[in-house]
């Protein structure tokens, strides 16, 4: 079925699509949103069906895991099964930002989310508009990049209503991102490893943890 797709200018003024887009996303439902890295395609990451339909809307393989979104640092407590003391000095550092940390999820993080791994991918956004949404959602938002899969990540809300006109309620439009670089994703881990590079820099995370193998392999 095709819907209506709606774009709403947040930019100055977020209020109207954040709060419309947090009612959408507690109701089940997908929103895009700007975020300082890319668009994201977001749904309530603890609604198994909702983060389905993120998974069926970008025609993302099921096996490949989605970023769950926070809005502060105390929701990884509850997020995680544990919240390890190098992970505490990362979020410490880089948070809100374009780090991503994986860490073994608690069970309150539904496996679709996780491609049915133990481990799970949390990131606190910096950009004011995807937090007030995520505050509005009053959930943490799974919410991979919001293109069809295969294309390139959108950086302006035109681009995200080319890949997803017709299959989601709304856009919220904040505008270019401003690096249009993905987020940097980490396993915590001993030592730690760089799953995939972004805008937080290897040397930065030497800094905050020491010295580590930037070994690994992103889904
Ligand atoms: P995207 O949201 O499209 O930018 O992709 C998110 C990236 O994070 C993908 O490359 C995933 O493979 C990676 N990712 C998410 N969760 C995990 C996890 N639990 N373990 C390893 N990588 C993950
Ligand atoms: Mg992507």
């Amino acid at each position: 079925m095709s819907l209506k797709t709606q774009v709403i200018d947040a930019r100055g003024q977020h209020e109207a699509g954040t709060q419309m887009g947090g009612r959408i996303i507690r109701d089940g439902g997908l929103v895009a949103f700007p975020t300082e890295t890319v668009y994201g395609l977001g749904a309530d990451g603890l609604n198994e069906e909702a983060v389905r339909a993120i998974f069926e809307a970008k025609g993302r393989p099921a096996d490949n895991p989605l970023i769950l979104h926070v809005r502060s640092k105390n929701e990884v407590r509850k997020l995680w099964d544990t919240v390890p003391e190098k992970a505490q000095r990362l979020m410490d550092a880089f948070w809100p930002g374009a780090l991503t940390l994986v860490h073994k999820k608690s069970a309150l993080v539904p496996a679709v989310v996780t491609a049915g791994m133990d481990t799970v991918a949390l990131r606190m956004p910096d950009n004011k508009t995807a937090r007030a949404l995520i505050k509005a959602a009053d959930t943490p938002i799974a919410a991979p990049s919001a293109n069809v899969s295969g294309r390139p990540s959108p950086t302006t809300a035109q681009h995200v209503l080319e890949d997803m006109d017709g299959k989601i309620p709304l856009i919220i439009d904040g505008g270019p991102c401003g690096f249009g670089l993905e987020s940097t994703v980490l396993l915590i881990g001993s030592p730690p490893v760089l799953l995939r590079p972004g805008m937080v820099t290897k040397s930065m995370i030497e800094a905050v943890v020491g010295l580590y193998t930037a070994a690994g392999k992103c889904g």
